[in-house]
């Protein structure tokens, strides 16, 4: 890193201080201790940053490197944040409140996503078409975009940049990453390793700020490929106004109110810790939470009972400590913003079985109590608008008619989960639910290797798998004449 406490955006593989001369503070939500200073970038930075990774983009050092060649750089990356991990674990602790169990988890599986895609860099090729003019041969090409775009929220900092980064590099495009302000500081490092791994300089740049300073300058610059987005449905609607306007393409991650339906035949004490991990763990903070959970009402008590039990005795402290359960939001903001949620819902009529308060957690810092809520229905705010918080709606049903009604009764569609010991109501659920990822007895599972795609306003594209390369490289279709012979009629259309 440039400096300890002062971190620069990171363009053309160099530290570059910001154009306006300005910075901002990153702090740590559980401690509110000042953490680094970090530039605060604008569009000239922006415009040396898509420059640099314009040059890369054209240079045949990088265009013409073999894909194999490619793959090998991933896999170098792969392993640099394998060596890295404790490091890159305890900042995206320090700077975002995510416990360092689960930061140190992530570290762990993140090197399989550059695994993943170097396995794939030299398996992208196009076809040979045989269409029926047998002397004019077609094929198609794979290429890659140009430079890519990537703006990241607070929340899984490293994970979500590598979704875009590792899929965006192996097709043999180069990136400009516009971090959270949040969370600055791992993207930074990693954009250094990939440097260290032996990238070009400019193929992976770094320019740290807001989202309406330096993100919206990404997001209209004209020399832009592609913009691959995760955040709140609110900008990505924005995005996805600004890039049709210019026709270009775009990924998109959004939020979700995912639903978690608890069938009577469940194994109950496994639900329920399914319930407790779909909306607690990362203090809810995830696109993917189950804040709605829907119980049969034959175990709707028995659940609800274990589900708040847990919860009561959830323990709230520092993140950096191995045995606390949730830590702080990532901001002030966040925080306050859960609670305004909670007042709302009361103000509805909802009931707070637990929680539901605000606590410094022992540190100073902005938490939040797990807090569970009942007496609701779909027609409050509170079920259906996203708290990214840790709070939990919970709702009986009836029949699985009634429950697939439900669940689906939501603006959004990233994932759900059920719970159920009947094979065959397993697979029925999975085909009925509006959602991009389906989860039966389990909940929060992911692999670089599978497909994700959110459905309604959850987002727009595929990332992870082999799928998401398609939106990282354009289809040339060629064809070549191989007969000498003249054209005998130069009005028809040849095939
Ligand atoms: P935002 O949409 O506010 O921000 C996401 C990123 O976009 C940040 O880097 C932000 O910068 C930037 N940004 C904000 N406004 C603009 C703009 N006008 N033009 C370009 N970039 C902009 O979301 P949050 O950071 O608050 O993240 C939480 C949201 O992300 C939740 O709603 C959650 O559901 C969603 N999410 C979705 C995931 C998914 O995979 N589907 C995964 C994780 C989160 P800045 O930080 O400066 O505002």
């Amino acid at each position: 890193m440039s400096d300890l406490t002062t971190l620069q955006h990171f363009i053309g593989g160099t530290w570059v201080e910001p154009a306006s001369g300005e910075y901002f503070e990153s702090t740590n939500p559980a401690t509110l201790e000042v953490l680094y200073r970090a530039a605060r970038g604008n569009a000239a930075d922006i415009e040396k940053a898509v420059a640099a990774a314009r040059k890369v983009f054209e240079d045949p050092r990088w265009r013409d490197l073999s894909q194999t060649r490619r793959g090998h750089l991933l896999r170098r990356l792969g392993d640099l944040i394998a060596e890295n991990a404790e490091d890159l674990a305890r900042m995206e602790t320090q700077d975002n409140g995510k416990l360092l169990r689960e930061m140190r988890g992530q570290l762990a599986a993140l090197p399989e996503y550059y695994y993943y895609y170097a396995g794939l860099a030299d398996k992208i090729h196009g076809d040979f078409i045989p269409t029926s003019d047998r002397q004019v041969l077609n094929y198609t090409a794979r290429e890659p975009l140009g430079v890519v775009g990537a703006i990241t929220p607070w929340n899984s900092p490293l994970t979500l940049t590598s979704s875009k980064l590792a899929p965006a590099l192996c097709a043999g495009n180069t990136v400009v990453i516009k971090p959270s302000e949040y969370t600055s500081a791992t993207v930074l490092k990693l954009a250094e390793l990939a440097l260290e791994a032996g990238f070009p300089s400019g193929a992976v740049n770094v320019v740290t700020g807001f989202g309406a300073e330096a993100g919206q300058a990404l997001v209209d610059h004209r020399d832009l490929a592609k913009i691959s987005f995760t955040g709140s449905t609110a900008t990505g609607a924005r995005i996805a106004a600004a890039t049709a306007s210019r026709f270009i393409g775009s990924t998109l991650e959004l939020g979700g109110k995912s639903p978690n339906i608890v069938f009577e035949d469940a194994n109950l004490p496994n639900a329920a810790m399914g319930v407790v991990a779909g909306i607690f763990a990362a203090a809810g903070q995830t696109c993917i939470a189950g804040s709605r959970v829907f119980a049969h009402r034959s175990v709707y008590d028995e659940l609800l009972e274990r589900v708040s039990e847990r919860a009561r005795t959830i323990r709230i402290g520092d993140p950096m400590d191995e045995k606390t359960e949730l830590g702080p939001l990532a901001f002030e903001g966040q925080r306050d913003k859960v609670a305004g949620y909670v007042d709302l819902g009361r103000g509805e009529g909802a009931r707070v079985l637990t929680g539901g308060r605000a606590t410094d957690g022992g540190l100073g810092g902005w938490f939040y109590e797990p807090t569970v809520l009942v007496d609701v229905d779909n027609s409050m705010r509170v079920v259906r608008e996203e708290i990214f918080g840790p709070v939990l709606a919970v709702m009986p049903f009836d029949t699985e008619e009634e429950v697939v009604r439900l669940a689906n009764d939501t603006e959004y569609g990233l994932a759900a989960g059920v719970w159920t010991t009947n094979l065959a109501r397993a697979h029925r659920m999975a085909a009925r639910l509006d959602a991009g990822t389906v989860w039966v007895n389990t909940y929060r599972a992911m692999s670089p290797m599978s497909p994700r795609q959110g459905f309604k306003t959850s987002g727009v594209g595929v990332e992870h798998g082999t799928e998401t390369i398609l939106e990282y490289t354009r289809l040339k279709s060629v064809w070549i004449n191989t007969s000498e012979e003249p054209v005998a009629d130069p009005f028809t259309m040849r095939s």
